[in-house]
């Protein structure tokens, strides 16, 4: 999992700016390691480091760099072979001495691809570019960049979110719309699955690249790894986590004291689940905000230790008290058994909890960077056994109707919860 942005402005404004801001927009997509390239008619300037953005560009000079246009990327893991830092610019492809960049979120599964060769493809012709991402399978979306054009495109059945806008001067492709908003701009549209748009001489153009399939969309995106002050595809976020916690009310009501969210991740439905069942919310556990968030630690020792250093529960609302704990999801089960232990330390009488998504029994190597199946907690236990394991006094998920009904659509990928693949298995044959 990966964010990605990419800005093309006129030289009044230069894109630093809004690059640095657009990629600040996105950290959530990843704390691992961070990329910014800022590119102008014949120089370049790079500066890449792990962590958060604001280690990359401690002070307000950053803002003078200059470049027109630019590239920013924010990764969550290590764990394929063209998954290093980028954005990345392959030598061997220069236009007037400039490097051409390039920035993805996603796997690809082809056999021998790397990013070079796309990178190849992109730089030659519209044609090539369509037709060599028309061969590729995965889920990805990506931006392009050279002292031309800014090109973006998504995958062929849209698993991956990008998004289209526009503020002043200048152009925005990003991973989420809040990147867009939060320059002040304006949504032009998402892409569509197995579209491209192209940038270049102040306009902006979209083709397609594959025959029009039904969507895939990874509906983890609504759940968990989207801003809630994004759209994805025209959803809002946060109305959809509402509505999620509304329908486990409906699902499954239960009396209790107080609604709370597991931070950050349950927040949104929590207060959905307390609108629909009447049972006041409550923060009961407060959030150190200058911790990332846990799901995007990879080190799981460091998972043990990270939740007491950034989570701590208020006595005195839990003293006593029954209480309904919202989360999105069950992964590893660890940081929600740490959770409801520290609840019950601080005097909870009982833990009900509740999911926003089903039962989540198989792994993904499409979108996110989800354990092995065998090291989930539903993986070989059943819904009491998984109540037991994390000592919750009950333990409820959505149901696949109810979350759709939540999502508004039914054009999602729901591999996690089913196991049905939504790709076609990997082709041998498919070489680029
Ligand atoms: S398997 Fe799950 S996380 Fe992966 S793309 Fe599908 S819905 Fe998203």
């Amino acid at each position: 999992m990966s964010g990605i942005v990419g800005v093309c402005t006129d030289k009044l404004v230069g894109a630093a700016h809004p690059i640095i801001y657009g990629t600040y927009a996105l950290q959530h997509r990843g704390q691992v390691s961070i990329g910014v390239a800022l590119l102008d008619y014949n120089q370049l300037f790079v500066r890449k480091g792990s962590g958060q953005i604001n280690a990359l560009f401690p002070d307000n000079i950053s803002m003078n760099i200059p470049g027109d246009s630019g590239l920013g990327h924010v990764k969550y893991g290590e764990y394929l072979k063209y998954d290093i830092e980028q954005p990345i610019m392959p030598k061997e492809y220069k236009i007037n001495g400039v490097n051409c960049l390039i920035a993805l979120d996603g796997n690809i599964l082809n056999k021998d691809f790397s990013l070079h060769k796309m990178v190849r493809a992109l730089n030659a012709s519209l044609q090539e570019g369509k037709e060599y991402l028309s061969k590729l399978q995965g889920a990805f979306s990506g931006i392009y960049l050279d002292p031309y054009k800014m090109i973006g495109f998504r995958d062929p059945v849209g698993l991956k979110p990008i998004c289209a806008g526009k503020f002043n001067h200048g152009y925005m492709l990003a991973s989420e719309t809040c990147a867009i908003d939060s320059m002040g701009g304006e949504l032009i549209r998402p892409l569509d699955n197995g579209e491209i748009v192209i940038v270049q001489n102040n306009e902006i153009e979209f083709h397609r690249y594959t025959e029009k399939v039904p969507k895939k969309k990874c509906i983890f995106e609504l759940v968990y790894t989207s801003r809630p002050d994004s759209y994805f595809d025209g959803t809002s976020v946060y109305q959809a986590r509402n509505r999620m916690g509304q329908i486990l009310y409906e699902e499954c009501p239960t009396e209790a004291d107080i609604v709370m969210g597991a931070p950050d991740s349950g927040l949104i439905a929590a207060v959905g689940y307390a609108e629909a069942s009447k049972i006041p919310y409550k923060d009961g556990i407060i959030k150190n905000r200058y911790v990332g968030r846990t799901f995007l630690t990879t080190d799981e020792n460091e998972r043990k230790t990270d939740i007491f250093i950034k989570l701590n529960p208020i006595k005195e609302v839990l003293k006593d008290k029954e209480i309904i704990l919202v989360d999105d999801s069950i992964v590893k089960g660890s940081t929600t058994k740490r959770t409801i232990q520290m609840l019950k330390n601080a005097g909870c009488k009982k833990v009900h909890v509740r999911i926003s998504s089903p039962i989540l029994k198989h792994s993904c190597n499409l979108s996110m960077d989800t354990p092995d199946a065998s090291e989930l907690m539903a993986y070989n236990r059943d819904v009491e056994e998984i109540r037991k394991s994390i000592n919750a006094d009950s333990l409820y998920y959505i149901s696949m109707e109810g979350l759709l009904k939540a999502c508004g659509q039914d054009e999602f990928c729901d591999n996690c919860f089913t196991g049905n693949y939504p790709i076609e298995p990997y082709q041998e044959d498919l070489w680029v």
